[in-house]
């Protein structure tokens, strides 16, 4: 089933519920040749290079109550929101580093709306024109998008999180996949780069739901991916659950190189939390593009969407260089420029 699945895709066959499946069922060896072809396309599309996003997390405070995320409102812990010294502290770093993206990410705050995202983009593109900005910050209207983009603002990303709308709805109170798929397309009309994705073992999903994610995703066809394992927050309802699998997500990334080539594909944190090697070997079956965090040390531990994330104890200076050496290891070589979508 695997070779039959893999021979029609690697032939440019439009991707269909069962070759995915055949796909995404792969084992150890099998999957070997699906990332080792994955890497082949990244290499032909993007030679070598992966590119960088600074990650600033500029506040922990979210109205939303998402049962998988431990900042959700619900939740009684520490917070903080980063002063606009703060974030152009953060961007002063990232610039320092080489790196030409900074990605804006945070709970949705109300202090984090409408002109004062307008004013944090004018702060920053002033200072640094050549820089992309990546907005990650949920649902907002389609005016706020618009005036975002005429900001300067650049991309956004904005993972659907599962396709299958009962799950979403079980995890998501007070909105519905519905919602979050008009806002991607307001984000698309507003003129974004636009970017979405799946969590992979999350409560609910099966194989099925799995492939439909996937077919979501080629339907989309977003100029970004961002996809990770679910990770279990005690203090959230989701708390015994099993966390989701590096194989897996590891098979969705290589999957999505072949059938996007040109997609911005992460190799996300949340990879690298779960297992030491996850991020390199996402770059080695596809991925592209890694975000270090440039968020002050100190605050780090409390945007705990999950526990013990992968570089919550560092400081910014050592996570780039965990990045660098994790390129290396990979073979590949940093681009330091802004990694603009190849879709446009
Ligand atoms: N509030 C914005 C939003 O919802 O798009 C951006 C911040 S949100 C914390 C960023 C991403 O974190 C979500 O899209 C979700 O996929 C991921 N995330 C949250 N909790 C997680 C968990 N427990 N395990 C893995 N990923 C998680």
């Amino acid at each position: 089933m695997f070779n039959k699945a893999f021979n029609y895709i690697k032939s440019g066959g439009n991707p269909d519920f069962d070759s995915i499946k055949a796909l995404l069922l792969a084992d150890e060896q099998q999957a070997e040749d699906l990332f080792d072809y994955a890497y082949k396309i990244r290499l032909q599309v993007f030679g070598k290079a992966v590119y960088l996003r600074g990650l600033i997390e500029f506040s922990s405070y979210c109205s939303n109550l998402c049962a998988y995320c431990g900042i959700n409102a619900s939740i009684k812990t520490d917070r903080y929101r980063l002063t606009d010294e703060q974030i152009l502290e953060c961007a002063d770093i990232a610039y320092g580093f080489g790196y030409r993206t900074l990605v804006l990410q945070g709970g949705e705050d109300h202090q984090f709306r409408g002109k004062r995202i307008t004013s944090i983009l004018n702060m920053i593109k002033g200072k640094y024109p050549d820089i992309a900005i990546t907005l990650s910050l949920g649902i907002h209207s389609y005016e706020d998008y618009q005036e975002w983009f005429a900001a300067g603002a650049d991309r956004y990303l904005m993972r659907f999180e599962s396709s299958d709308d009962s799950i979403f709805a079980d995890l998501r109170p007070n909105t519905t996949l519905v919602r979050r798929l008009e806002a991607l397309d307001d984000l698309r009309k507003a003129g974004f780069q636009v970017g979405t994705g799946n969590m992979v073992g999350i409560p609910g999903q099966t194989l099925d739901t799995l492939v439909n994610d996937i077919l979501l995703l080629y339907k989309l066809y977003p100029d970004m991916i961002g996809i990770g394992p679910f990770i279990p927050h005690p203090a959230t309802p989701l708390a015994n659950y099993p966390h989701g699998s590096v194989f897996t997500t590891l098979k969705e990334l290589a999957i999505l190189r072949i059938i996007m080539p040109h997609v911005n594909l992460p190799a996300t944190t949340a990879l690298g939390t779960l297992s030491l090697d996850g991020q390199m070997r996402a770059l080695q079956a596809g991925a592209n593009v890694i975000m270090p965090n440039v968020s002050p040390e100190s605050l780090r531990k409390l945007y705990a969407i999950y526990p013990d994330k992968a570089g919550s104890q560092e400081e910014a200076v050592a996570t780039h260089n965990r990045v660098l050496a994790t390129i290396a290891r990979a073979g590949l070589e940093v681009d330091w420029g802004r990694g603009d979508s190849k879709l446009r």
